[in-house]
C-alpha cells in the first residue's frame, strides 16, 4: 500500500489562477514520488474577509448559521478551480466538500469542533488512484448543517483528515518558509525554527501566531501526526518540522514571541465575594461557546465586600458576550461591566523557560524600559503572556525579540499582504 500525504494549502498559496497552477505543480510531484495525495484547500486569497464583510453590510449582526452557510462556499470555489487546474494537466483528481464526505462536526456554528471524519469515499477514490481535493474549514453535523471551524480552521481540517486516513505526514504549505522566532512581517530577521514541539506550537498558535490554527496542532499532538509548516513558493526548503517536545533538544530558554490583536478586555466590578458568583459569570458566557482567555480576580475589597473580575474574549465574541453579561448582571448582583478593544496581548515562549527563574522579570524589566505599561498577566509553564495597550504591540514584540536574542542575520521572505487587524 502507498503512503497517503496530506497537504494543506492556504488562501494566499491559491490567491489566482496563476497560484493555482503553481499549486498544482507541488501537488503532481508529491504524487510522482508515488505517494496517494490528499489535498485541503482554503478560500482563495481575502474571500473569507470578503464575505464577512458583504455579511455585515447586509445586516450588523447576521446569524451564525447564515454566516456559516455563506463562508463555507470560498473553500468550495478553490476545491473545484484547484481539481480542474489538476485535470487538465493530465491527472485523475476529484473535489469533495465536508458534507460529501462527512466531516461531521458539534453543533455548534461558527468555531465548530471536528467529532469524526469518515474516510470510505477517501479510499475509494484513492484506490481509483485520484487525486483528492477537500474543501478545508467546513463540516456538517449529524442533521445535515454546514458549519465552520473557526477562522483559520483548514490548517485543522488537513490534520484530523491526516490522522483519520493514518497519513504518513501533514503538510502545511503557506506564504513563509516556516515557523519562525516571531511573525516575520513584523521583525524581518526573524529565525526559522527547524523543529519546535507540539506543546511550544500550541502555546504559540494560541498566543497569536497565526501560522497555524490551534486546534491542528492539539489534533497533531493527540494522534501524533508529524506537521510540517513549509513555503508553497519555495518547494525544496524543509520548512518547520512540528513533533514530541522528547524528541527535542532544547538549548534556548525562550523559542518564540507572538502578538494577539484580536482580544477585548471585559471587567465586571463589584461582584459579591461569595461563592459561585464566578461559576454563573462564566457557565454563562461557557453555555453560548464564549471562549475566555486571561482572567483575573482583584482582592476582595473589605469595605464593600466585592471584587472586581477581568478577564478577555475574542473580539468575533464581542455581541454576543455583551448580551450574555447584561442578562446575567442582575442575578449575579455585579456593579459597571466595561469593554476595551484597545489592547493586545504579548506572549513569549518556551519550553526551556521551566525552572529558569529570571525570564519573567526580563521580560516585565523590557516592556518598562521601552515605557509600555502592563495591563494584566498570565503564565502557563512554558508561557509567560502580558495585555499591553494595542499601538505598544510591535514595539514589544521586536523588544522582547531582541533581549532574548532569537535574531539572525538573514531577511526573511513573506509573499502576500499583512491580513487586517
Ligand atoms: P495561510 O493563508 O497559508 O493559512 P496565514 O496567513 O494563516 O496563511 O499564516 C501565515 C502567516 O502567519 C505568515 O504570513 C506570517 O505573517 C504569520 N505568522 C505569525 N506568526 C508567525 C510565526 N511565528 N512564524 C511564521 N509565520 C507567522
Ligand atoms: N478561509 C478560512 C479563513 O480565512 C479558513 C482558512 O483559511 O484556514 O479563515
Ligand atoms: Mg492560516
Amino acid at each position: 500500500m502507498k503512503d497517503i500525504i496530506v497537504q494543506k494549502f492556504g488562501g494566499t498559496s491559491v490567491a489566482d489562477i496563476g497560484k493555482m497552477k503553481n499549486v498544482a505543480d507541488v501537488i503532481i510531484k508529491e504524487k510522482e514520488n508515488g505517494n496517494d495525495v490528499v489535498v485541503v484547500v482554503s478560500a482563495m486569497g481575502h474571500t473569507t474577509d470578503h464575505l464577512v464583510k458583504l455579511a455585515h453590510e447586509i445586516n450588523p449582526n447576521p446569524s451564525e448559521r447564515e454566516l456559516d452557510m455563506l463562508m463555507s462556499t470560498g473553500e468550495c470555489v478553490s476545491m473545484s478551480l484547484l481539481t480542474m487546474a489538476l485535470q487538465a494537466k493530465g491527472y485523475k483528481a476529484v473535489s469533495y466538500n465536508a458534507a460529501q464526505i462527512g466531516i461531521i462536526t458539534e453543533n455548534v456554528h461558527t468555531k465548530a469542533r471536528i467529532v469524526d471524519i469518515k474516510t470510505d469515499r477517501l479510499r475509494k477514490s484513492l484506490e481509483e488512484g485520484k487525486i483528492i481535493v477537500i474543501a478545508g474549514f467546513q463540516g456538517v453535523t449529524t442533521d445535515g448543517e454546514i458549519t465552520t471551524l473557526g477562522r483559520g480552521g483548514s490548517d485543522t481540517s488537513a490534520v484530523a483528515i491526516a490522522s483519520a486516513l493514518g497519513a504518513k505526514r501533514c503538510d502545511i504549505y503557506t506564504d513563509v518558509e516556516g515557523v519562525y522566532t516571531t511573525d516575520p512581517r513584523v521583525v524581518p530577521n526573524a529565525s526559522r525554527l527547524n523543529e519546535i514541539s507540539y506543546e511550544e506550537m500550541l502555546e504559540l498558535a494560541h498566543a497569536g501566531a497565526n501560522v497555524l490554527h490551534p486546534r491542528s496542532v492539539e489534533t497533531a499532538k493527540q494522534y501524533k501526526m508529524p506537521l510540517r509548516v513549509r513555503s508553497t513558493f519555495k518547494y525544496e526548503n524543509k520548512g518547520t518540522l512540528i513533533l514530541g517536545v522528547e524528541d527535542m533538544e532544547i538549548n534556548k530558554p525562550v523559542a518564540g514571541v507572538a502578538a494577539d490583536l484580536s482580544q477585548i478586555r471585559v471587567v465586571v466590578c463589584d461582584i459579591p465575594d461569595t461563592p459561585g458568583e464566578a461559576a454563573i459569570l462564566f457557565g454563562s458566557l461557557a453555555k453560548e461557546n464564549i471562549s475566555v482567555d486571561m482572567i483575573i480576580q482583584s482582592y476582595a475589597r473589605k469595605s464593600s465586600n466585592t471584587n472586581d473580575i477581568a478577564f478577555t474574549i475574542n473580539k468575533e465574541d464581542l455581541a454576543k458576550t455583551q448580551e450574555v453579561l447584561f442578562s446575567v448582571k442582575d442575578k449575579l448582583n455585579a456593579g459597571d461591566i466595561s469593554f476595551d478593544d484597545n489592547i493586545a496581548k504579548v506572549s513569549i515562549i518556551g519550553a526551556g523557560m521551566i525552572d529558569r527563574p529570571g525570564i519573567a522579570s526580563t521580560m516585565f524589566k523590557t516592556l518598562a524600559d521601552n515605557g509600555i505599561n502592563i495591563r494584566m498577566i498570565s503564565t502557563s509553564e512554558i508561557k509567560i503572556s502580558c495585555l499591553i495597550n494595542k499601538e505598544d504591540a510591535q514595539k514589544a514584540v521586536k523588544a522582547l525579540h531582541e533581549i532574548f536574542n532569537l535574531g539572525c542575520d538573514e531577511i526573511a521572505e513573506v509573499k502576500g499582504t499583512l491580513p487586517d487587524v
